[in-house]
């Protein structure tokens, strides 16, 4: 290893079904990276907590999972979900509290056309689509705020709460003008539902307007969550970063990533920009049991997610030698049945894997 190598703590959790599969096609990335570049060492820590983990012990975190987490650099995360867990179940077990306790407010989803990778809209070229998804992570719908009460034996009601706070809508819009104030376009649109949500999305939109006061080099401009769908659609081009509830948010990255092409190469990560805790990295699709098993899940949505890993911890040399190499991948046509290819996971690993040898 050259000298002035630095090392990182690494928490690496695979997770269910197509998880493993999918990160340990990224390890094999990384281990081809840190041997070629001899800049950096990633210290990894493999954690099993998962369902498997859930059925044997009841739990999916360990009672100090806050202790082993809070000194790494970062955690590289797979999915979970297990078609006997309910999925409510699961994500609280595993995922949300990571996300609330490390207070990773800012989910960060980009998507863009990649070379070779077709979207589905006939109307949609590669420089129309380059966006950017800001997600707020912490509370929103997903605040788990609720409840259920029997009215009587056969009316029963649930309750979500959807909880936003001045604090938190402030923090995420800062965080959003910030990311599009480092793009090109400097372009922010906020999406809401405040025509019929009439307190909290309300208040969104204030502190959305309040904000924007110290971003006056950003363009921002709002749109109902509904006619978003359509525009993303219709004008692709229309649109660079964006920032949403976290419901909306999950949902209009789904889209998003089906527009780029397919879910199988959407990353997110889940960001404390404090950095006073460490954020995951991960991608936007789950544990995909229905193809779990196959060797066919498509690989890059996770090793674009540890390419965002090492941007984040400033290997930037690497994670723009690895991005290279699954667009050149890409643009070859090596790739696996949700992208229209015929390869599966090992030849696409594969195939990044010789592109970056390559150029030692
Ligand atoms: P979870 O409950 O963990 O979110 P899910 O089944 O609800 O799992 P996804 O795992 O996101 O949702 O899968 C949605 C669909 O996309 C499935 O048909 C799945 O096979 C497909 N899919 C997801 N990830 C990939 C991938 N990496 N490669 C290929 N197909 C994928
Ligand atoms: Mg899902």
């Amino acid at each position: 290893i050259a000298t002035g190598s630095k090392t990182y703590k690494i928490a690496v959790i695979p997770g269910d079904g197509i998880g493993p599969e999918t990160v340990g096609a990224a390890l094999e990335v990384l281990e081809v990276l840190q041997r070629i570049l001899g800049t950096f060492k990633l210290d990894y820590e493999h954690l099993d907590w998962s369902s498997d983990r859930y059925f044997a012990q009841g739990k999916y975190l360990p009672d100090d999972w806050m202790e082993v987490l809070k000194p790494k650099d970062a955690i590289f995360f797979g999915a979970v979900g297990h078609p006997k867990v309910p999925d409510h179940i699961s994500l609280w077990e595993l995922l949300l509290p990571i996300r609330q306790r490390f207070q990773q407010y800012a989910n960060v989803r980009p998507s863009r056309m990649i070379k070779g990778v077709k979207s589905p809209l006939a109307n949609c070229k590669p420089e129309d689509l380059d966006w950017v998804i800001v997600r707020e992570n912490t509370e929103g719908e997903y605040a788990g705020q609720g409840g259920r009460t029997h009215i009587s034996q056969d009316w029963e009601i649930g309750t979500e709460l959807a909880i936003f706070s001045r604090y938190a809508i402030r923090r995420i819009f800062h965080f959003a003008f910030q990311v599009a104030e480092k793009r090109p376009r400097k372009l922010l649109t906020f999406v809401t539902k405040s025509n019929a949500q009439r307190s909290g999305m309300v208040l969104w939109d204030e502190v959305a307007y309040e904000v924007a006061k110290e971003y006056p080099h950003v363009t921002m401009d709002k749109m109902l969550v509904d006619a978003m769908t359509t525009r993303m659609v219709f004008k692709p081009a229309s649109l660079d970063t964006i920032v949403a509830t976290n419901l909306h948010a999950d949902i209009l990255s789904d889209l998003a990533a089906s527009i780029a092409g397919s879910i199988g190469i959407a990353p997110a990560s889940s960001i404390d920009p404090t950095r006073k805790y460490p954020s995951t990295f991960e991608s936007v699709h789950g544990s995909a049991p229905d193809i779990a098993g196959q060797g066919i899940a498509n690989p890059i949505a996770t090793m674009w997610a540890a390419v965002e890993m090492l941007e984040w911890i400033g290997e930037h040399d690497a994670a723009r030698i690895w991005m290279e190499a699954i667009e050149e991948v890409c643009a070859a046509g090596t790739t696996t049945p949700d992208l229209g290819g015929t390869e599966n996971t090992a030849g696409v690993t594969e195939a990044v894997k010789q592109i970056i040898e390559k150029r030692a």
